[in-house]
């Protein structure tokens, strides 16, 4: 295999697989995200080529994985999470197809369970919710926010941090109740983890100035929190 688009988790360094592990600690050549572990890029062999994915546009991406993966060399594409969830990765996984590069995907702990987990919220539960919806929030006047609104279960709004306030006005326009529990959940299942529990419509004010890379949480399930207090991971203060 020559390119590895890994998923690195999402934040606290013990959330990659062991899998994923094994392939960082034996590439030649990763290429790493902003939002991945520091711990994890320094598992990287000592003498492989690091680099970040900063300021580099998706085309660049591409073609230096492709360039790299030609040259038979283990290249590992790491990434925030799961490739595949609102990742890129396939985007860039079409774009080795393209080239002819052979490539495996190594699925990560994606935010989308992890990081609400990591709050004391559970996605789903019995009487409460037995339907997930994920979105991407940050394009916020251009959501269907109608189809939202309707969709049973529990709502999950990704790169939505800086537009919560929108978002929450959106979607209560759109005929969910203001009063619908809800939450921020912050650089989730890191050491500086912050969550914020508002209903909807006061959910902006309360997340002002929370942190990025942020998740925002929405419907019954947010109510457990409280009752599964107990179990939670301490965050430090
Ligand atoms: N592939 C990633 C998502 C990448 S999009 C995954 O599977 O998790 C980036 C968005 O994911 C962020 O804007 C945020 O909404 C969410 N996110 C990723 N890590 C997070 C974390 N530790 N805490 C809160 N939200 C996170």
């Amino acid at each position: 295999m020559t390119v590895s688009l890994v998923g690195a988790g999402p934040g606290d360094p013990e959330l990659i697989t062991l899998r994923g592990l094994a392939r960082v600690r034996s590439c030649e050549v990763l290429v790493y995200d902003r939002l991945v572990a520091p711990e994890i890029v320094a598992e990287a062999p000592i003498g492989s080529l690091r680099i970040s994915r900063d300021g580099l546009g998706q085309e660049e991406v591409n073609a230096l994985l492709v360039a790299h993966g030609r040259r038979n060399r283990p290249v590992v594409r790491l990434k925030g999470g799961d490739p595949f969830v609102f990742g890129r990765g396939g985007e860039e996984a079409l774009a080795l197809v393209d080239a002819g590069v052979p490539f495996e995907v190594v699925p990560g702990v994606s935010s989308l369970a992890s990081v609400p987990a990591s709050a004391g919220i559970p996605l789903t539960h019995r009487g409460l919710a037995s339907a997930v919806t994920a979105f991407a929030a940050h394009d916020v006047d251009a959501l269907d926010a109608a189809a939202l609104a309707r969709v049973p279960g529990t709502l999950v709004g990704f790169m939505g941090g800086a537009v919560v306030g929108r978002l929450a006005e959106r979607l209560i326009e759109a005929g969910l109740p203001a009063a619908t529990p809800a939450a921020v959940v912050a650089r989730g299942t890191m050491e500086e983890e912050q969550v914020v529990v508002a209903p909807l419509g006061s959910l902006g004010a309360a997340a002002h100035g929370l942190p990025t890379p942020a998740l925002v949480v929405i419907g019954d399930v947010v109510t457990l929190r409280e009752a599964l207090g107990a179990l939670r991971r301490v965050a430090a203060a």
